[in-house]
């Protein structure tokens, strides 16, 4: 029985979707949904980075979407910056009579 959560995700776009997740009582992940792989550099051994290994018992790229939600992009739209007609270079290419 897969244990779904809704979740709001912003990509590709703004929707509610359904996720796969974790299971709370794993063994090997405890819940947690995976495994860090602390790796160092092969030449200095310093941390060099973490590698996220997903736990077998969820899958974190099953997801169904649910709802897409319209864009909050419609004021921005509006006050894009663009090239101002009455701005001080206008005309700069004429000399000033
Ligand atoms: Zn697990």
């Amino acid at each position: 029985m897969p244990r779904l959560r809704i979740e709001l995700t912003s990509w590709p776009r703004r929707s509610l979707v359904l996720t796969d997740t974790p299971r709370p009582d794993c063994p090997d992940c405890e819940g947690f949904g995976g495994t860090q792989h602390h790796y160092g550099d092969p030449e200095t051994g310093e941390y060099a980075g973490t590698d996220w290994e997903p736990c077998h018992c969820w899958n974190e790229n099953r997801r169904w979407l649910l709802l897409p939600l319209p864009r909050p992009s419609r004021w921005l739209r509006r006050h894009r910056p663009g090239r101002d007609p009455w701005g001080p270079d206008r005309n700069s290419d004429e000399p000033p009579f």
